[in-house]
């Protein structure tokens, strides 16, 4: 079975797809066959196979990497003006392509379509947001000594390699590509074994909209073959990686060993915190949102929540009631609140989880007891009740809709217990304290912080990781500056030669 395709995604495949519906990766503007193992993806919503194909492998990766190469040489010496240009038009063609993008995205990550749909919104912003810094990100002129004229040049990276998770494919592919082309970049892009296909369709339809082809190039395969081998291709000037820790370690060594410089944006087990002088009905809500979107397969998810002792039982009960009215269902299900589990590795480990919190003396305020159900991924949104810090699901990253609930006496305590974990990617603080809000929120060691809000995101505003959380930023004029490399030119404007043994004398 190393090609198959159900009909459905067939059908959602062909008027997006070049060539024969065969899926592969993206190269030199065609889709490719892989050479390796047979790679088989399950509908999330059902656990049956939706659809197969092989690993791309070393060849495929060569290829791809010659292409955007290639490509990125004109790329880089257009004008940001005339990227900007392209890159606007890539917007409106995601936009103009929308819905079947977001079913696209619901049926292979398991994502609800509504989810979905706002996802494919980001991406076009993505695009629009980074065709606006082409032209405006550039070097400056340094005042030196007056013999001399300094200046700097913000070069491209190059070919940069991004490799992303399975949680929210079309969003981190547009999250990284944008700024990598807006600074005159070539791709390669290696999304997740199990989520390649939306990524696949972005270059498509970037290709058509007037982006060179050839420049973004992306590779369906496994991590430990095709991602490393692309790791390891001599084209490759960057490494962006978005993901697990323990797959960042391991990204992070193999592009030492080439002295590549990487983003890394890992995992998170971020605090939420909530004082007993918040607005409770607001907390509520938002502890919801922080953990239950996405069925909590989302990096910044508020997995820890702190509470306040003196309103430690009632907001608990509030929440699992909140819990218990949510809706779960199919994907495509238009009322779906929650949708499945992404794939069955990824559902036993939130299950396993549960049981183990469970063990440790968790108490199920609502939702799951660990136990497997029939047909499809679906967990029930679970809320595990007089959970200490030192135990497991409240140091492990569960990655599913599953919240641990840790009382508090004092602001101290609070900050302390958010502060105990390796990790130190997001976490919010809810209190009618305005003063509070901010200390909490400088003390609380985390790349974003929340403030009687959780999870808004803008790709103007920078995000990444302290800690285990990784290093780098995306989004804003920090990716700008991850996405390039600055290059200081001197030139001597003195009557008389002015250089000498050592340095040249200042003024
Ligand atoms: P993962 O680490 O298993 O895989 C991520 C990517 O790395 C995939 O494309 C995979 O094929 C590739 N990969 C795996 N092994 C590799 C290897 N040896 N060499 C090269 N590439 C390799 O992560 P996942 O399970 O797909 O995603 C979930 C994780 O991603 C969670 O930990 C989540 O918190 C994290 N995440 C972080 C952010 C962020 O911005 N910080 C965003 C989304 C997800």
């Amino acid at each position: 079975m190393t090609h198959f395709i159900d009909p459905r995604l067939a059908e959602l495949l062909a008027p997006l797809w070049s060539g024969d519906l065969v899926v592969g990766s993206l190269v030199g503007g065609r889709i490719v066959p892989g050479t390796g193992d047979t790679i088989t993806v399950a509908d999330a919503a059902t656990g049956e196979p939706l659809y197969a194909y092989a690993d791309a492998g070393a060849a495929v990766v060569a290829a791809a990497a010659a292409s955007a190469r290639e490509a990125q040489v004109a790329w880089g010496r257009l004008t940001g003006f005339g990227r900007g240009r392209i890159l606007q038009a890539v917007g409106r063609a995601i936009l103009a392509e929308a819905e079947p993008l977001a079913r696209l995205e619901s049926l292979t990550a398991g994502k609800p379509l509504r989810d979905a749909r706002i996802e494919v919104t980001k991406v076009a912003e993505m695009f629009e947001y980074y065709a606006g810094w082409a032209d405006k990100f550039h070097g400056e002129v340094i005042p030196v000594p007056t013999t001399h004229l300094n200046y700097t040049r913000r070069e491209p990276m190059g070919v940069v390699l991004q490799i992303t998770p399975w949680n929210a494919p079309i969003f981190t592919c547009g999250w990284q590509l944008a700024p990598a082309l807006s600074m005159g970049n070539g791709v390669l892009l290696k999304p997740s074994e199990l989520t390649p296909l939306s990524s696949i369709a972005v270059g498509l339809i970037a290709e058509r909209a007037g982006l060179p082809v050839g420049l973004v190039n992306v590779l369906a395969g496994w991590g430990h073959t095709t991602g490393q081998a692309a790791i390891a291709n001599e084209i490759v000037s960057k490494v962006v990686f978005v993901g697990s820790v323990p797959t960042g370690r391991r990204i992070a060594a193999a592009a030492a060993e080439r002295l590549v410089p990487c983003v890394l944006e890992l995992g998170g087990k971020s605090a939420n915190i909530v004082f007993e002088d918040a607005d409770l009905n607001r907390a509520a809500i938002g502890a919801q949102a922080a953990i239950f979107s996405g069925a909590g397969q989302s990096c910044v998810a508020g997995s820890r929540l702190l509470v306040q002792r003196s309103i430690y039982d009632r907001f608990v009960a509030m929440v699992a009631e909140g819990a218990a009215r949510l809706k779960v269902g199919r994907p495509d299900a238009a009322d779906t609140e929650v949708g499945p589990i992404n794939n069955a590795r990824q559902y036993d480990h939130v299950l396993r989880m549960v049981r183990e919190g469970i063990a440790a003396g968790a108490r199920v305020a609502a939702g799951s007891d660990g136990s497997p159900v029939e047909g499809g991924y679906y967990v029930r949104p679970t809320v595990l009740a007089d959970v200490d810090n030192t135990m497991s699901v409240a140091r492990t990253e569960i990655f599913g809709p599953v919240v641990v609930a840790i009382p508090f006496e004092t602001e101290a305590e609070a900050i302390a217990i958010a502060n105990d974990t390796e990790f130190g990617l997001a976490g919010a603080v809810w209190t009618r304290d305005v003063a509070r809000g901010h200390r909490v929120a400088a003390a609380v060691r985390a790349g974003t912080f929340w403030i009687n809000a959780y999870k808004t995101i803008n790709v103007a505003s920078p995000f990444g990781g302290y800690g285990a959380s990784g290093y780098g930023r995306s989004s804003g004029i920090e990716a700008l500056h991850e996405y390039t490399q600055v290059k200081s030119v001197w030139v001597e404007t003195a009557a008389e030669p002015v250089a000498g043994f050592g340095y040249a004398p200042g003024v």
